[in-house]
């Protein structure tokens, strides 16, 4: 199996090729040749089979004749070392818990296999490398954690200095040994931008062999596919339909892998984005013009995209618009909704729930036809200074989370210019 750029530009290569790379060298998104189908097989057979074999079987199939495939067991096993419950809420809804990992939110499940990836092939190789990231919050918590401590690899982050939570910042600066962690007095396009200059310098290239691990990479997209495949068929075997799922959606990279998963075959009914008051993908499903905008800013801040660059990967698919208006439904959800969905959470659902996921359960709310699963995308732990206030109580930190606030913190700022970081680290 080997993947291909959105542009078609550039001949196709390998998975453990394309973990290394993010954009494609024309500028595309990386694709897969073509899909594993499993719909022939015995649904109430795999039904049976725990999260994480269903992962090995699926990144089996995607790395026939890889450097990877005999490594894909060890692969699973250490980055899916946490549960992913999927929970009835009434009988025709369930919860889906994305956010047991290290850093509670859903980004821990594709940077954990990626780091883990990654680690294995660059020490096959013995070459290290350096994970370059920006970060307006989840993303660089998950990816820092992530490759912690794995041989082989150095992790950048840069943040924008104060525009990130008390709690996001000390997960971004709590761990040390191959971590670096960059306060950049800038906003988060400046961020970007260093991390864009970084990519096209000759000095990067030759001293820091960089990489990338933004949400766009294949290497988190993929594992993304293995819990739409295992909560379907669980819903499926267990109630007889199949489900739609109602995903949370910024940069699009979580419902793409939900339509990858929908083309390999398993039980999924519908795809549904959920988004907030960005709405060029709104826009695009109303009209069949896609305009970015610039990034608005909401309550479910990780999903403040203006411009999400994953719609390549959707429009691959489904390039005319009456196709992609069958393929995915868009619903947007503004600030007000979601104050009033977590403060009813309790009420109507039994449930504390986080900004983003409140975008799905209002959605839910909307929905009259039954056999929907609410993607649950970050612990309301994360999000405190939200739905604290909201709720008028405090939530309960989980453990993991707990263990890393309770971490000593090493926080460098720096002015927003490339030159400026690479003193820090030379
Ligand atoms: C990143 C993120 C999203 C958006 O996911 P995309 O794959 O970018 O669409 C939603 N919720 C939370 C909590 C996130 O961290």
């Amino acid at each position: 199996m080997k993947f291909h750029s959105t542009r078609k530009s550039t001949p196709s290569i390998y998975f453990s090729e394309s973990l290394l790379m993010g954009l494609a060298p024309d500028g595309g998104l990386l694709i897969p040749d073509h899909f594993p189908d499993f719909s022939k097989s015995d649904m109430a057979q795999l039904a049976l089979a725990s999260f994480q074999d269903i992962a090995k079987m699926i990144a089996k199939s995607f790395t026939e004749d890889d450097l990877l495939h005999n490594k894909i067991d060890k692969i699973c096993d250490e980055a899916f070392n946490f549960p992913v419950p999927l929970k009835t809420l009434r009988n025709d809804t369930a919860f889906l818990e994305l956010y047991h990992g290290p850093t509670c939110a859903f980004k821990d499940i594709g940077a954990r296999f990626l780091a883990s990836a990654i680690s294995q092939l660059q020490s096959e190789k013995k070459q290290s490398l350096t994970v370059l990231v920006a970060t307006s919050g989840d993303t660089g918590s998950a990816v820092a954690s992530a490759f912690y401590k794995k041989p082989f690899v150095d992790v950048i982050v840069l943040y924008p200095h104060g525009k990130i939570s008390p709690r996001q910042e000390i997960q971004l600066t709590c761990w040390g040994e191959n971590i670096e962690s960059f306060a950049v007095q800038g906003d988060f396009d400046d961020c970007q931008r260093m991390v864009k200059q970084a990519f096209l310098d000759p000095w990067w290239k030759t001293n820091k062999n960089l990489i990338s691990a933004n949400s766009i990479s294949v290497g988190r997209i993929l594992p993304q596919t293995f819990y739409y495949a295992w909560a379907s068929l669980k819903y499926f075997n267990e109630t007889g339909n199949k489900p739609g799922f109602i995903i949370p959606s910024g940069n699009l990279g979580n419902a793409t892998a939900c339509l990858w998963a929908k083309k390999m075959g398993f039980p999924i009914r519908e795809v549904v984005m959920s988004t907030n008051a960005n709405h060029s993908v709104l826009d695009y499903a109303l009209t069949g013009v896609f305009h970015p905008h610039a990034t608005l800013t909401t309550l479910a801040n990780a999903m403040d995209v203006g411009n999400p660059s994953n719609i390549e990967r959707i429009l691959d698919f489904s390039p005319d618009h009456q196709e992609f208006k069958n393929e995915v439904k868009v619903l947007s959800v503004n600030d007000r909704q979601i104050k009033d969905t977590i403060q009813n959470g309790q009420k109507n659902w039994g449930e504390v729930f986080c900004p983003h996921t409140a975008t799905a359960v209002f959605v839910r709310e909307q929905l009259k036809t039954p056999h929907w699963i609410i993607v649950a995308t970050a612990h309301p732990a994360k999000f405190e200074s939200i739905v604290e206030p909201l709720i008028c109580r405090t939530v309960r930190i989980p453990k993991a989370l707990e263990q890393i606030l309770d971490r000593p913190t090493f926080k460098k700022i720096i002015p927003a210019d490339l030159e400026s970081l690479k003193q820090e680290i030379i």
